[in-house]
């Protein structure tokens, strides 16, 4: 079996192993490396999409490989059509920096993943703004078509003879595919993020695990130690181990950030704002039960009530046990009497409307009406929307990982402003997405791989 790691190596992040046994290829995860793409590009110097898989290989971004990518971009490039030579891409989780880079695949490869990671790819690509977000679907590219009045428009996703279904197959547990000569299993782990899972390999030569992204500490611990037995079970000849906190001895559980958060908002005279990752169903859960344990409610925004319903079963409670707070937008015609009901649509993109009419949708008005009575998720894009609500004694409970880089660093710094603008207390808590390195340490010892790969970490030297 050939292993070859082309992202994700000596970096958190852009994970991207081809593995090639026989005549089989497949692909580990398909992501983007936030540093790597940090060097070149920012909100307002982005790829550019008519030669962007060039110029992502041109900067290190994406491997040089041929029937791996988009024919429609190729083609845009001067480059001939390609066949595919890829059985496979195996995604871990639908974090950016495992399965951003999915885009630009062709649409003719078979992709296995949890139902969960499928939800939240859906979610990325229906209602988040991103040019490179064809995850589920692809819509050709650079295609014209000839249009009502005789003349030539681009085509865009209303062309319905232009989109393709990519080809998911939902991966179960206790299940093993084969795919060509080798054959796959998926383990599901505990992560900050519903559907993730680690996988094994099995070939005649050896057994591959692979961890992706895990932790001990969540609500779903008890499925990270599952996945270490059978990891060990399957005695893997290589095992590729994450190690983003193996620098690190400890860990702070998610159940003691919820019982921290309920804390901090027992504290609140006024309204409790909570910054948190949406797509961290834990972290949701973490929120919902800590208001509830205030008696208060659970106010979301437009995009996490579309989570909470697309994540069905997955997610322990359903949209109508909480609130959704409907923000002004363009016009503002939401909080004005009267107004036209066809006018306010317009304001909203089309997936919102279903949310704006609700019984239980709400506005800036009731929250300033009755702030005791609320928990309101927010994150720093929207906190231009404290200029309606115009808190009074409020608290701002951060419950994300601390900034990274500059520019992270900026946008805190200016949330802060906002924040001491409203006289607003700030609190902190969180729990990390990943093991520490002591559980990390314990974790291979245990599997006992015959050649250990470190993966996702920044410092590899400390797996020795
Ligand atoms: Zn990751
Ligand atoms: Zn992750």
């Amino acid at each position: 079996m050939k292993i070859t790691i082309l992202g994700g190596k000596n970096e958190i992040g852009g994970n991207k192993f081809l593995v090639e046994y026989k005549s089989t290829k497949i692909f580990l995860d398909f992501g983007m490396s936030f540093s790597q793409a940090g060097k070149f590009f920012s909100e307002f110097l982005q790829p550019r999409k008519c030669s962007s898989i060039p110029d992502l290989i041109e900067l290190n971004l994406l491997p040089d490989l041929k029937g791996l990518y988009r024919n429609d971009y190729l083609k845009h490039m001067g480059r001939t059509e390609e066949k595919r030579e890829f059985d496979a891409l195996l995604i871990t989780h639908a974090h950016a920096d495992h399965a951003q880079y999915l885009h630009f695949l062709r649409n003719d490869i078979p992709i296995y993943c949890t139902k969960p990671t499928k939800i939240i790819l859906q979610a990325l690509e229906e209602i988040g703004a991103n040019t490179f977000s064809d995850l589920i679907t692809t819509l050709e590219t650079f295609q014209f078509r000839i249009n009502s009045k005789g003349g030539l428009s681009r085509v865009t996703r209303t062309s319905a003879e232009y989109v393709k279904e990519r080809p998911f197959q939902l991966v179960e547990n206790n299940k093993r595919y084969k795919i060509k000569d080798l054959e796959i299993e998926m383990l599901p782990v505990d992560h900050s993020l519903p559907g993730a899972c680690a996988f094994i390999i099995y070939s005649d030569e050896g057994n591959l695990v692979y961890t992706g992204d895990l932790r001990f500490h969540g609500y779903n611990s008890n499925l990270t130690l599952e996945f270490v037995k059978k990891a060990k079970a399957a005695k893997p000849k290589w095992l590729l181990c994450e190690g983003t906190r193996i620098d690190q001895e400890t860990s702070v559980s998610e159940a003691e950030v919820k019982e921290q958060i309920s804390k901090f908002i027992k504290e609140a005279k006024g309204l409790a704002f909570v910054e948190h990752p949406i797509r961290d169903l834990d972290r949701v859960i973490s929120v919902y039960n800590a208001t509830k344990a205030n008696k208060r409610e659970f106010v979301v925004t437009l995009k996490l009530a579309y989570l909470i319903e697309a994540l069905q079963e997955y997610c322990p409670f359903k949209l109508d046990d909480v609130k959704i707070l409907i923000p002004k937008k363009s016009w503002g015609l939401i909080c004005n009497e009267g107004a036209d009901c066809k006018q306010v649509e317009q304001d909203y993109d089309k997936w919102e409307l279903t949310y704006i009419n609700r019984k239980n949708a709400i506005t800036y008005t009731e929250l300033q009406k009755n702030p005791r009575k609320y928990v309101v998720s927010m994150n720093m894009f929207e906190v231009n929307q404290l200029l309606d609500i115009k808190p009074k004694d409020a608290v701002w409970i951060k419950s994300s990982c601390e900034p990274f880089c500059d520019e992270m660093e900026l946008d805190d710094e200016r949330k802060r402003n906002w924040l001491a603008h409203f006289k607003i207390k700030e609190y902190f808590a969180h729990a990390s997405g990943h093991a520490s390195g002591k559980e990390i340490k314990a974790m291979i010892k245990e599997i006992a791989p015959q050649e250990l790969i470190p993966i996702h970490t920044q410092k590899p030297e400390m797996f020795k």
